[in-house]
């Protein structure tokens, strides 16, 4: 059994985008640019704003934090958003969620254009990542892919299963895996025999968001599992899956935390690279 180590494949992704960045640069004269919305005081979007700050000044992309107070209208938010959309220097934008809930969220994230879109959130984006067109897929399945295919497991012709269907993780996973050629079944919460779905997959991905939701008994000898599940219990961070007993059964496993939770940001900085790498 290998655990996956998605620290180590995230670090040597920023590595290789740290080339691209400084490539960028050289020939354009100018620094690739990222621009973070962070709209209210929500205390966990100030440490994954500070995470992606932080990741971008380590690769060379040059980041700007748009802060607006939790009262703002919502003309004045998608009116930033219209600024940073018609802004030369900016190749990204992303818009910090969740947002206070007086604000429509769709409508402000449909002011970012699709080129900029490097969260891939937007239904343009989701729409051609169904349609297996060029556009950007959001982070954390990309990170999955990203994943199997720096640790060599084969997709084309595999069983995929996906539990959960959100739009920003289980929607594009399905997405992404169909378009690497797997045979993919969709589950949630009204799925119905579960646990018989998982043990025909080959790759068994699991995005619900609740503790010791996959047990050994739904997972097949030698599968691959990847737990993008993020939990905490009593302080502590885990996973949807019964690591110890799943790692007794799978070929490949993903760790939570350590497997495709440092993905989501390296993913980030990918799509703003060729985001910027598209606009010239
Ligand atoms: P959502 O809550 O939006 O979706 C959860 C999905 O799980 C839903 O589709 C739901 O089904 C399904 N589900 C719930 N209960 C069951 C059940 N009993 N049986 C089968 N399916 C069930 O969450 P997200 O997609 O946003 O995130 C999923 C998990 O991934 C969370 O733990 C989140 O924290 C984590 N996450 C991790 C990231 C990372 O960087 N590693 C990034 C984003 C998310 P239904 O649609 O029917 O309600």
């Amino acid at each position: 059994m290998t655990v996956i180590d998605g620290k180590q494949v995230a670090a040597q992704i920023r590595a290789e985008l740290k080339e691209r960045a400084a490539a960028f640069e050289a020939k354009y004269a100018k620094k690739i640019g990222l621009a973070v919305v962070h709209i209210g005081d929500d205390p966990a979007s100030e440490v994954y704003v500070r995470n992606k700050v932080k990741a971008c000044a380590e690769v060379g992309i040059s980041s700007s934090v748009c802060r607006l107070s939790s009262g703002v209208s919502q003309r004045e938010a998608e009116s930033l958003v219209e600024g940073l959309a018609a802004d030369g220097d900016v190749h990204g934008i992303l818009v910090q969620l969740p947002l206070p809930a007086h604000l429509d969220e769709r409508a402000i994230l449909a002011k970012i254009p699709v080129k900029k879109d490097v969260d891939g959130f937007s239904a343009e984006n989701l729409g051609r990542l169904v349609r297996n067109e060029e556009g950007f897929a959001a982070c954390t399945p990309l990170g999955v892919m990203e994943l199997l295919s720096r640790y060599g497991v084969p997709v084309c012709g595999k069983r995929a299963v996906v539990i959960g269907r959100s739009n920003i993780v289980g929607k594009p996973m399905a997405a992404l895996l169909l378009n690497a050629d797997a045979t993919v079944t969709v589950c949630h919460s009204r799925t119905q025999n579960l646990g018989e779905i998982c043990r025909e997959a080959d790759i068994l991905v699991s995005a619900v968001g609740r503790t010791g939701f996959v047990t050994a008994d739904m997972v097949k000898e030698g599968a691959t599992v990847i737990d993008v599940g993020i939990n905490r219990e009593n302080g502590k961070l885990c996973g949807d899956v019964d690591f110890a007993a799943v790692s007794e059964k799978a070929a490949f496993i993903t760790p939570v935390p350590g497997g495709v939770g440092p993905m989501t940001v390296a993913m980030l900085l990918k799509n703003t690279v060729t985001a910027a790498e598209r606009s010239v």
